[in-house]
């Protein structure tokens, strides 16, 4: 029977240990505070910058919420940063995505001061986990390292394939788990035989954005299972990338969905906020 790696009790313990180390930098005389930016009124956007917010809240970390017109020009944005940039009581600035169109991410994200990067996006974050420099992590696959750990996978010298290589997940999920001293395979909508290519796979985490698509078919009998994708089924019920009911009877682990990555990112945003202080003091 595979064990059911649990990212709502994973992700709980982490905002306890967060919240107690919030609480001590407190009575040092820190506060930790989070400046998170939404632009437009895109109801997912919403929906999530309120879990942020209330993450925030719980853990004991200061939110300050801009929300923004749709109509906002990428001037005014990118002025509302720089501000935020030069504020040094603002720990960490999110600006939650997509934006609107006429508004560009890649500048806006660039425009983020690095030492406040807490989503791990900026070109400097991205270079700096290449290379191994300490910095921020994208948190969903900073996430699903802590699910490994804390479930006691082992990563040093396993057969490590991710499937799915987008700036978000694929590619720093891949860096990471080399950083792990796992083996690792980015596969995506190019790769040829994918199955037999998953197939090797000691680690398997499905970062492709197809409900259900890895089937048992693609899984070596003993491998633990990652699942990233989150889909709405026409019965309203959430499903992921992986056939859970096919792959779980043949795996030794897999992530639920929901319950299992998604509870992560958010913990891990946290995680993130709090780091930054000590990085700033640095
Ligand atoms: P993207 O759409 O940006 O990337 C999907 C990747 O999968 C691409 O690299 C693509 O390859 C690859 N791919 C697509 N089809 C195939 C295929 N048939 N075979 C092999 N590879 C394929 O998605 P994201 O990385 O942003 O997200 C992936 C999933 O994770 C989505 O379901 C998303 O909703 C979910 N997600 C969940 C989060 C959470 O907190 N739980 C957070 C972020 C995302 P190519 O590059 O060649 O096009």
């Amino acid at each position: 029977m595979a064990q059911i790696i649990d990212g709502k009790a994973i992700s709980a313990q982490i905002k306890e240990e967060l919240k107690d180390r919030v609480s001590q930098m407190k009575a040092e005389g820190r506060e930790v505070t989070l400046a998170v930016i939404q632009v437009g009124s895109d109801p997912a956007s919403t929906v999530y910058v309120g879990n942020k917010k209330k993450a925030c809240g719980y853990v004991g970390i200061r939110s300050l919420s801009y929300e923004l017109p749709e109509e906002t020009t990428e001037e005014k944005l990118l002025g509302l940063i720089e501000e935020l940039n030069g504020r040094t009581d603002v720990n960490g600035i999110l600006v939650q995505l997509p934006l609107p169109k006429h508004i560009s991410e890649d500048k806006v994200i660039g425009a983020i001061c690095p030492e406040k990067d807490v989503d791990g996006f900026h070109p400097q974050s991205v270079g700096k986990l290449c290379i191994g420099q300490p910095g921020f992590v994208s948190c969903t696959p900073a996430g699903i390292i802590q699910l490994l750990k804390r479930s006691g996978i082992e990563i040093a010298g396993k057969e490590c394939v991710v499937v799915g290589r987008s700036n978000i997940v694929g590619k720093p999920m891949a860096l990471l788990l080399l950083r792990e001293n796992g083996t690792v395979t980015v596969a995506h909508s190019k790769t040829e035989d994918l199955k037999s290519i998953c197939r090797r796979a000691d680690i398997l985490v499905a970062a492709v954005g197809r409900p259900k698509m890895i089937t048992r078919e693609y899984v070596k009998e003993g491998a633990a299972v990652i699942d990233v994708g989150i889909h709405r089924m026409e019965n309203n019920k959430l499903c992921g990338d992986v056939d859970y009911e096919d792959v779980a009877p043949v795996c030794s682990a897999i992530t639920p969905v929901p319950g299992g990555v998604g509870p992560m990112t958010i913990a891990m945003l946290m995680n993130n906020c709090v780091e930054s202080v000590e990085l700033q003091a640095k």
